[in-house]
């Protein structure tokens, strides 16, 4: 489902296009000014603005160029509302910036395409620049790893031999534990990220997934502050046997630890203490047979409205969150034939889960599929 912002002050043009959008599936949300139009589009980031250039204190061509002048907004693709055979404005507003223009009375048919592709260009936009993006940092952060590596290995074991020589009740501890997980979390993170950043295909071999889970959970308790709050992680041992899967390990470390994290997060940001479970079990659907590994949160769930761009990249609701970290792990999964999907479960929580074909089942595999929010 696509997000588009109207900014119009006509009231029936509002409806008008209101009803045509929510129609034909996008979610839209408006504005009367052009005042307004730009804390809008910084808040909702629309795939596409739809702007009429009458508007009662800026004319839609300033609010244009001052959508243009903020570089977190600049990209969202502007359709101008034009009036019929006043070309000097049509004009006027591509100059401004607009990607396209329509009539306001033009067949709702166009309307409609010229919508759709502007929310598609917004949604290529976003994927090719975070591909460059990623490429750009892989660079930089083969260089980083690099030099990081081996000051932190000395850290770790020096200050692993300075812990051994403390008592259990020495004050000291309490400050030696807390550098001795730090270096552990950051080791951990930058294998995960290099692997991330290495890229090229997969590497599936057979994997054990009961092992795995036991790994994550290990990693990621290493890597979490117990000042910040108490999360119980649980790992639930599928209830029958499991067909055999090959997946890279690495990868699907790297899947569970994010998911984890927003899990963790999640949790902390209503409550000091909670709970994650990792639930494995075998995937019934016998066309697509497989293995489901579900990760469950007693955090507060996902908002609705949320819920459908959570995967898109880019996508937070977090201050200093980054918006691919679902992102990413959904192309994991993807990679491997599986697909990554998310539901609320009923008991409030989020429950993202993770479908990976059964390596010897000769159907069709999971994937690609694009990242469902409901697995059914
Ligand atoms: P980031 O964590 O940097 O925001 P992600 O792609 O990992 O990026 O997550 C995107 C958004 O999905 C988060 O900002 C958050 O709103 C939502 N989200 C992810 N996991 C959870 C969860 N377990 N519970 C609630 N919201 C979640």
């Amino acid at each position: 489902m696509s997000d588009v912002l109207i900014v119009d002050d006509s009231p029936t043009d509002r409806a008008y296009f209101r009803t045509l959008l929510r129609r034909a599936d996008f979610r839209v949300y408006e504005v009367e000014t052009g005042g307004q139009a730009v804390a809008a589009a910084q808040a909702i980031r629309p795939h596409a603005v739809i702007l009429d250039i009458n508007l009662p204190d800026i004319d839609g061509h300033r609010v244009c160029r001052a959508l243009r002048a903020d570089p977190m907004i600049s990209g969202i693709p502007v359709l101008m509302l034009t009036v019929r055979d006043h070309e000097a404005d049509v004009l006027a507003g591509l100059e401004a910036g607009a990607d396209d223009y329509v009539p306001k009375d033009a067949a709702p048919e166009v309307i409609l395409a010229r919508v759709r592709r502007l929310c598609r260009y917004r949604q290529m936009a976003n994927t090719s620049l975070l591909n460059e993006q990623m490429a750009q940092i892989g660079r930089l952060l083969a260089g980083i790893v690099h030099e990081i590596r081996g000051p932190l290995g000395v850290i770790r074991g020096n200050a692993e031999l300075m812990r051994m020589q403390l008592k259990p009740d020495d004050p000291a501890v309490r400050f030696a534990d807390p550098i001795i997980r730090s270096v552990q979390l950051l080791q951990v993170r930058l294998e995960h990220l290099m692997a991330t950043v290495r890229g090229g295909p997969p590497v599936l071999r057979p994997l054990e997934l009961e092992p795995l889970l036991r790994e994550a959970i290990d990693y990621f308790r290493k890597g979490s502050d117990p000042n910040q709050g108490h999360v119980e992680l649980i790992v639930e041992p599928a209830k029958e046997a499991l067909p055999p899967v090959r997946a890279d390990a690495g990868r699907l470390l790297q899947v569970l630890l994010n998911l984890m994290t927003n899990a963790r997060e999640a949790i902390l940001a209503q409550s000091a203490q909670g709970t994650i479970r990792l639930r494995l079990a075998a995937q019934p659907d016998a066309k697509r047979p497989g293995v489901c590994i579900e990760v469950l949160d007693s955090g507060p769930g996902i908002p609705e409205d949320v819920l459908p761009r959570i995967f898109e990249p880019f996508f937070t609701t977090k201050d200093t969150g980054t918006g691919y970290g679902l992102y990413l792990s959904a192309e994991i999964l993807q990679e491997h034939g599986g697909r990554l999907t998310v539901r609320n479960s009923p008991e409030g929580g989020a429950c993202f889960s993770l479908w990976l074909p059964d390596s010897e089942a000769g159907g069709p595999p999971l994937g690609p599929t694009a990242p469902s929010t409901d697995p059914s």
